[in-house]
């Protein structure tokens, strides 16, 4: 596998290889991968000739700065696992050639970050939409791979994609969970064992939620019943359980099944933020 953290010399590397006509699946991620990130890799290697993957703790998507140092990192590790996979190439940028101003550009995107992530973590989806752009300006690849764990994400850079004309396929690969249901995630790793019991009621809202609206449930009635959930045990915080149009996330209380709606929620376990969804 070819490393890079120089910017320049990683795109001299990429046009050799694209004038040799080989097709780039980009896949970026922060690091400390799990099988949810090899997922990625994996759609990436089915797809294109070369699988580029970027690893780059992104300071301008964090609104809060303990996450920001508290994020893991297992560079060693990583590297190892994505040689594993057969991973051609690792980006791993330094903060230096990212960003060469204090203050980074600013994105808008109505609607859809106005809701959810983008109103518990302002300026979030702004960081996520400019680091995104720079790897997709970087590298250019033929496709980019997310995943649906990061739903609004990736309608966030759907829009991004459209709005910027980036000549490029987006790819969003179903989410990989744990035996027990929890969304595979970087985060996990911050979780004690009390703490990792506990994460499986992310899921488990989602589910009882699903089959409770689906036999006719109201679901404001099922949010308010899950709300309590999370306030008899210690340690447990839900910061919001909403239904969205699964494209304009705008929100629903009215379940209705020919539309296509999904269920996302984000809960604090121990201090731990994370996030899940399912289809309604
Ligand atoms: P992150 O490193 O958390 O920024 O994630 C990098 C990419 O991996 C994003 O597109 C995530 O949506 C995706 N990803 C993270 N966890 C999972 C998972 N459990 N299943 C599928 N994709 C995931």
């Amino acid at each position: 596998m070819d490393i890079f953290s120089e910017i320049n010399s990683a795109r001299a590397y990429l046009s050799a290889k694209k004038s040799n006509q080989l097709s780039i699946g980009l896949v970026p991620t922060m690091g400390a991968l799990h099988p949810g990130h090899l997922a990625l890799i994996r759609a990436s290697k089915a797809e294109n000739d070369l699988t580029v993957c970027s690893i780059y703790v992104n300071p301008a998507q964090f609104n809060n700065s303990t996450d920001l140092s508290q994020y893991p990192r297992t560079l060693e590790a990583d590297l190892a696992l994505l040689k594993q996979e057969g991973c051609e190439m690792a980006l791993i940028p330094t903060n230096e050639e990212m960003y060469a101003k204090a203050v980074p550009l600013r994105f808008d995107f109505g609607n859809l970050d106005k809701v959810m992530e983008g109103r518990y973590r302002p300026g979030h989806f702004s960081g996520v939409a400019l680091v995104v752009a720079k790897f997709f300006n970087i590298v250019q690849p033929d496709r980019a791979y997310f995943g649906q764990k990061d739903y609004q994400q990736f309608q966030i850079i759907s829009r991004l994609k459209e709005e910027l004309k980036f000549p490029l396929e987006l790819r969003s690969v179903p989410i990989v969970r744990e035996p027990d249901g929890l969304a595979m995630s970087s985060r996990n790793q911050r979780l004690g064992a009390t703490g990792r019991k506990k994460a499986t009621l992310l899921f488990k809202s989602l589910n009882y939620a699903r089959d409770s609206i689906r036999k006719g449930a109201d679901f404001a009635q099922i949010r308010t019943e899950i709300e309590a959930w999370y306030r008899q045990e210690d340690g447990l915080k839900l910061e919001y359980l909403e239904m969205a149009d699964g494209t304009t996330l705008e929100l629903t209380d009215h379940f209705s099944p020919d539309k296509n709606l999904i269920l996302l929620i984000a809960a604090y376990v121990d201090e731990v933020r994370l996030i899940d969804n399912l289809p309604a």
